[in-house]
């Protein structure tokens, strides 16, 4: 197969904390890599909370034009 390329736009996905609802989370720790458990805390007010297998903030590429 031939190489691909199409240009793309960088996305940062942030999670805004559930508790004070201003903050971003923060990854805090390692992911456990058995679980996918990965913990994070609000640099505001410290709320922790824990996503499974993905982490904040994030970085993600979608093609122009697209949407995510
Ligand atoms: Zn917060």
């Amino acid at each position: 197969m031939p190489e691909v390329k199409r240009p793309v736009k960088t996305i940062e996905v942030n999670y805004v904390c559930d508790a004070c609802g201003h903050g971003m989370m923060e990854q805090k720790g390692e992911c456990n890599p058995a679980t996918g458990e990965n913990p994070h805390a609000c640099i505001i007010c410290g709320h922790e909370q824990v996503f499974k297998w993905v982490s904040y903030p994030r970085i993600v590429y979608v093609g122009e034009g697209e949407s995510l």
